[in-house]
């Protein structure tokens, strides 16, 4: 007879999707400013739900800014889908009373898996950052006040080519730990292009002694300008080979965006070969590339 594993079997949250070795498959969208943009959003849900990945996960948006729209699309997720959603949550603009509220609103939504971000300056993400008076200077900080109002699952960013604002690989990974330490269950790392990259940053995470789990963040390119944009501001190290076979085809979309998903695939496919717990692909709200890449790697 053919055993029948039900919905509620599967794990709900990261630890212990991670904990039963499980590969994790995530997927992440951001909350929409406009009516056609929620449309695009639910498409790509719809379609993301049939291939039941692990999780999708909802961006807090630039200075807090969508602090509403993210508890809205999670919650909605939660109760409208079979998908199990991971919150992020950034300490941009927030005093730590406001925080635990968004917190509290996330719980009420059945929300357990939370991402914990700092978050980049509003208006100028590569500007000085200033925490709010009331509130919180790093994402360590963070992870603590979410551990202590809740049974959340955390996790927190990670960074193969280093956050633009850490001196040094090894101090940034030193700062990786301390969020670790603070209590997060595992990070999910900014997109990068060099497998080898990322076995470095996990190499250096583990001879710090901390075993904790890191997945890799997949974005493959769809748009030159848009990619070029989005390396400069996130740190990520954008290798020539790819910029050369990009530009060579730059005036065909489809040939851009057919390179762009051999690329992510071909990654994804040594990252997993070489060990790593699962994939987090960044879909811009539009799910046909990610798809395709996580059926290939599946
Ligand atoms: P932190 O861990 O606090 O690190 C920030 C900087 O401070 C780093 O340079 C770090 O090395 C340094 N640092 C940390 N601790 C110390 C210390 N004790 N002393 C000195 N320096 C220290 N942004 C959003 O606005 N919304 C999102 O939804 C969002 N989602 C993201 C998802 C992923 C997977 C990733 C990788 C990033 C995401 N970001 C998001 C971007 C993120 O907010 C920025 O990269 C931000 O600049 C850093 O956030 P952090 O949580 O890594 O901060």
């Amino acid at each position: 007879m053919t055993a029948v594993r039900s919905v509620s079997a599967r794990p709900t949250t990261m630890a212990e999707f991670l904990a039963a070795g499980l590969p994790s498959f995530s997927f992440e969208f951001f909350p929409p400013k406009t009516s056609e943009g929620e449309r695009q959003l639910w498409t790509a849900l719809r379609q993301i739900e049939a291939l039941r990945p692990s999780f999708v996960s909802v961006t807090y948006g630039a200075g807090g800014s969508t602090r509403d729209g993210t508890i809205r699309v999670t919650e909605r997720i939660a109760t409208e889908t079979t998908l199990t959603p991971i919150a992020h949550l950034t300490a941009v603009n927030h005093s730590v009373a406001e925080l635990r509220q968004v917190i509290g609103n996330y719980a009420g939504a059945g929300v357990r898996n939370v991402l914990v971000l700092r978050g980049d300056p509003p208006g100028d993400p590569q500007g000085t950052w200033t925490a709010h008076p009331q509130g919180l200077e790093y994402a360590s900080e963070l992870v603590s006040l979410v551990r202590a109002a809740g049974d959340f699952c955390v996790g927190v960013a990670a960074f193969p080519d280093k956050h633009p604002r850490s001196p040094d690989l090894d101090t940034d990974a030193r700062h990786l730990v301390a969020k670790f330490d603070a209590g997060a269950d595992y990070a999910i790392t900014q997109f990068f292009f060099g497998a080898d990259d990322y076995f470095r940053l996990v190499e250096r995470v583990r001879a710090l002694g901390c075993d904790k789990p890191i997945i890799p963040g997949i974005m493959p390119v769809t748009n030159v300008s848009q990619i070029v944009r989005m390396a400069q501001l996130s740190g990520a190290a954008l290798p020539s080979d790819l910029v050369d076979r990009l530009r060579a085809v730059a005036d065909d979309p489809a040939a851009v965006r057919a390179v762009g998903v051999d690329v992510a695939t071909e990654l994804s496919r040594r990252l997993l070969d070489g060990g790593a717990p699962g994939l987090h692909f960044i879909t811009l709200n539009r799910s046909s590339a990610t798809r395709e890449i996580f059926q290939a790697v599946r």
